[in-house]
Formats: structure tokens, C-alpha cells, sequence
């Protein structure tokens, strides 16, 4: 595996790489692996020559008072884990490879952004739109890889390819779990063990309200409200960002569930704030 942190050296090589007939894949991530982005890599190898795998904690993505320099990191411990994952190139610029000190360029796609975390996150979606499309400019990908745990981010990029006709196939990968169906984050590392031991009634609370709408309920906000209630008594201290059901594709809110339905919550448990997702209605 090839530590690449130049981004003109990243995109001649794929350059070169593609005009040599090779499939090139990108899974864009922030680092500190878990075997969420270790299932990404390992669907990018299935189906590519070559796997890129960037590692950026892009500084654009986090607003004044969020967690970036506290963002978890260990280079060494993720090279390995890609190596061993059959990654080929580990991209890993420095911010000042990545951004001008006069950086003025943005990438926005505000209809979807205004939702879920958009809401309390306002400059997020155009920090992660902006920094993707620079990845895909570096890396010049045929796919490129992201999970469905953060579905808008997901629902965004795939619009913002759309638009602009980047040349790039987004595949979404399902959210990997542990066994407890916490859905794996590089931020559950800020949860105490008591915390971590009520964080898995996140996704409980979801199958609930998807067993409730397969019996026929289909009032948003009485479904939104009665998780409400549920993840305050199962997770005491719980505070919840939001509990929204929105249509999958265009991340508008749904008042009452007649077809596709996604479930999507954001919830500050301890220290971290963890989001996670289930389609309620295919
Ligand atoms: P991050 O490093 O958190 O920015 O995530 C990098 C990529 O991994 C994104 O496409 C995420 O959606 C994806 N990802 C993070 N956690 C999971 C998970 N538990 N299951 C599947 N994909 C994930």
C-alpha cells in the first residue's frame, strides 16, 4: 500500500492509472477505522483495480463549537487495518494540502441540506459537499463508496453527481452494527460504558416504530412523538437533536407514511452525538 498526502501526485497517478484501462475506487473517510468503513473498503475491492481510500478530517464539515479537534485519530493503527484490507493508495493530505489559506469555492445543495443535521449542523453538508467533490477531482474515481448511516450525506453527494455531471457511480453500503445494533461510529469512543450499554435503544426505538408502521400506523407525528417517549425512558440523559420521518430521496419530512419512509435521528448521548437510520415503509 502506497501513503500518498499530495494531492497533484494522487491525481496524476490516477490519471495515468485510468488511462491504463484500470477501474479506480474512492471510499472517502474521517479515519480512526471501524469495520464500518472496513466493509466500504472491502466492497470497493470487489469491484475496482484499484481502491483509494482518502483520510481527511476535512475542517469545513464542523461548525465552531463541534468536535474537530477532539476528532479521534491513529494513523499507524489504519494504515494497517487498510493494508490488510487490500487498499492500495491511503490518501492522507494535511489541511494545508487540501485548502488554500484563500479557499473561496463551495459546493452547495441547499434543498437537501435543509433538513436532519443541516438543521443544527448549518455549514456541514457544504463542507462535505465541497471537500468530495475535491476528492473526486483528486482521485479521479469510476466508483465511489459511502454508507448508508449517514443517509443525507448519501442522498446529497448522489444529487450533487447528478447536477453537475460528475462522472462518478455513488454506491451506498448498508450501516454495519455491532451485535448490540449500536450502528458503529469513530465517536463511540466518547461514550462511557454505561452509556454505550443504552446507546444500542437508538436503533431499538427505530425497529419499533417499523414494526408499529408495518401494522398499519402511519401518523408521522405520533410515530415521532411515542420514540420521543421511549428514548427518554430507555436512555436516561439522554437529549434528542431530532427524530424525523422523511421521504428517502428527497429528505422532505412526511406527515403521514403512504410510501417510502425513513426514519432518521440524531441523539446526544453523553458526550456524543450519534445519528442512525431504518426505512420504515420500502
Ligand atoms: P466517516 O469517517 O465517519 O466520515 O465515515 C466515512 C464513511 O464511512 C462514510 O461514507 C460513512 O457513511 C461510512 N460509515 C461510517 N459508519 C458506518 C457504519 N456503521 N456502517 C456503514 N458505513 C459507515
Amino acid at each position: 500500500m502506497e501513503i500518498i498526502n499530495n494531492p497533484q501526485e494522487l491525481q496524476t497517478l490516477s490519471l495515468m492509472l485510468r488511462a491504463e484501462g484500470k477501474k479506480v475506487a474512492l471510499v472517502p473517510t474521517m479515519g480512526f477505522f471501524h469495520e464500518g468503513h472496513l466493509s466500504l473498503m472491502d466492497a470497493a475491492r470487489r469491484q475496482a483495480d484499484v481502491v483509494i481510500v482518502s483520510l481527511f478530517v476535512n475542517p469545513t464539515q464542523f461548525g465552531p463549537n463541534e468536535d474537530l479537534d477532539a476528532y479521534p485519530h491513529n494513523l499507524e493503527r489504519d494504515a494497517k487495518l487498510a493494508e490488510e484490507h487490500g487498499v492500495d493508495i491511503l490518501f492522507t493530505p494535511t489541511r494545508d494540502d487540501m485548502y488554500y489559506e484563500d479557499h473561496s469555492t463551495w459546493v452547495e445543495v441547499p434543498d437537501l441540506a435543509a433538513n436532519l443535521c443541516g438543521k443544527s449542523r448549518p455549514v456541514h453538508f457544504r463542507g462535505v459537499a465541497t471537500v468530495v467533490t475535491k476528492l473526486f477531482m483528486t482521485a479521479q474515481p469510476h466508483v465511489a463508496v459511502f454508507g448508508e448511516k449517514d443517509w443525507q450525506q448519501l442522498a446529497i453527494i448522489k444529487r450533487m453527481v447528478r447536477d453537475l455531471n460528475i462522472p462518478v457511480d455513488v454506491q451506498g453500503h448498508p450501516i454495519v452494527r455491532e451485535e448490540s445494533g449500536l450502528a458503529l461510529s469513530s465517536r463511540n469512543v466518547y461514550l462511557t460504558e454505561d452509556e454505550k450499554k443504552k446507546a444500542p435503544m437508538i436503533q431499538q426505538g427505530l425497529r419499533q416504530m417499523r414494526d408499529a408502521v408495518d401494522k398499519g400506523k402511519n401518523n408521522a407525528a405520533e410515530l415521532k412523538e411515542e420514540l420521543a417517549a421511549f428514548y427518554s425512558r430507555e436512555i436516561p440523559g439522554s437529549r434528542v437533536d431530532y427524530i424525523e420521518i422523511v421521504h428517502p430521496g428527497s429528505i422532505e419530512n412526511l406527515d403521514i407514511i403512504e410510501g417510502p419512509a425513513l426514519c432518521a435521528v440524531a441523539v446526544h448521548v453523553g458526550k456524543a452525538r450519534l445519528i442512525d437510520n431504518l426505512l420504515i415503509k420500502v
